[in-house]
């Protein structure tokens, strides 16, 4: 750990690059080291201090996934080779640990924010997260990490009200399936419409703003949807703290979907959220990685939601 004055944390582990599902998956280790490089390059390294992220623990996990699911994927879990636990999503030996990484860290920043120690913590962390329902692991995702993440603020720390904002390209189908009907969450997502996972149109819970976007929507249309979807849905719920589902396989340069979003809209967006944290949440943030597969962009990408974040 340095820089403990710093704003922000940046929780990682070594183990969640071991998770490989195959020389061309395009959920691959080399997405961390992109993020790595470009704390780099963007000289942001020394202004963010770096933990370890922890083994989220079974009481954790039990917060959102019943018992067996976890049991299920301890058990899937191989000793060599690949498991393929739906068509895209699979796993090696190192999975496990990796998964447990992503979801503990989580948890660890949740803690760090809640205390006090940073006003923000971004996870570093692989496999993503958003696409994993209660029971079911899809999508490249496991362990459903923001709901880990807030189910924790919750019901570990007592928070009454937590934003969860999720601006990946996909739809984040297991987090609103987690949270719909749940009056302690407002959760706030564009996503390209008609696209995989195919939800988030029909009839949508109460505490669920999605906003699906066309094939080639860039900048103008996305700041348009928060502006007028988002931002008075976040003001008027007030939240204690803000969870970002941060994924950044929206941008022009990914080839796994067609909006076009450029490297300036995730500092925008992250200062328009920001700004609702500092008013009702103590600037309380949590930022869990999710997309994100043009490893320019996305090192670049995450280098401006971190400035933003940590009002560099
Ligand atoms: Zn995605």
């Amino acid at each position: 750990m340095a820089g403990a004055a710093a704003a922000t944390a940046f929780i990682t582990h070594g183990e969640c690059l071991r998770h490989d599902m195959g020389a061309y998956h395009p959920e691959c280790p080399a997405r961390l080291a992109a993020i790595d490089d470009a704390l780099i390059a963007g000289r942001i390294a020394d202004f963010i201090a770096h933990y370890e992220a922890p083994l989220a623990a079974e009481e954790h996990l039990l917060r959102v996934h019943p018992r067996p699911y976890v049991e299920a994927i301890r058990a899937a879990a191989p000793a060599r080779g690949i498991v393929h636990l739906d068509p895209d999503t699979a796993m090696c030996p190192a999975t496990l640990a990796a998964a447990l990484r992503a979801a503990g860290a989580g948890v660890l920043a949740t803690d760090l924010v809640v205390a006090g120690k940073h006003a923000s913590a971004f996870c570093s962390v692989r496999p993503p997260g958003h696409h994993a329902t209660r029971t079911r692991a899809m999508g490249f995702c496991i362990f459903n990490n923001v709901a880990v993440a807030a189910k924790h603020a919750l019901e570990h720390h007592g928070l009454e009200r937590v934003a969860i904002v999720d601006f990946d390209v996909h739809h984040g189908n297991g987090t609103e399936e987690i949270f719909a009907d749940d009056a302690r969450v407002l959760m706030v997502s564009t996503f390209q419409h008609p696209f995989y996972p195919y939800s988030g149109t029909e009839d949508p819970a109460a505490n669920m703003v999605n906003v699906p976007l066309a094939a080639g929507t860039g900048s103008a249309g996305f700041r348009e949807a928060v502006e007028k979807a988002w931002l008075p849905a976040l003001a008027a719920f007030a939240p204690q703290m803000v969870f970002f589902s941060a994924g950044f396989d929206a941008h022009v340069e990914d080839d796994m979907a067609m909006l076009r979003f450029a490297d300036a809209d995730y500092a925008w967006v992250t200062g328009q959220v920001k700004r609702v944290a500092d008013r009702s949440g103590q600037g309380r943030i949590v930022s869990m990685l999710e997309g994100g597969y043009a490893l320019g962009a996305l090192g670049r990408s995450v280098v401006q939601h971190l400035k933003a974040l940590g009002g560099l």
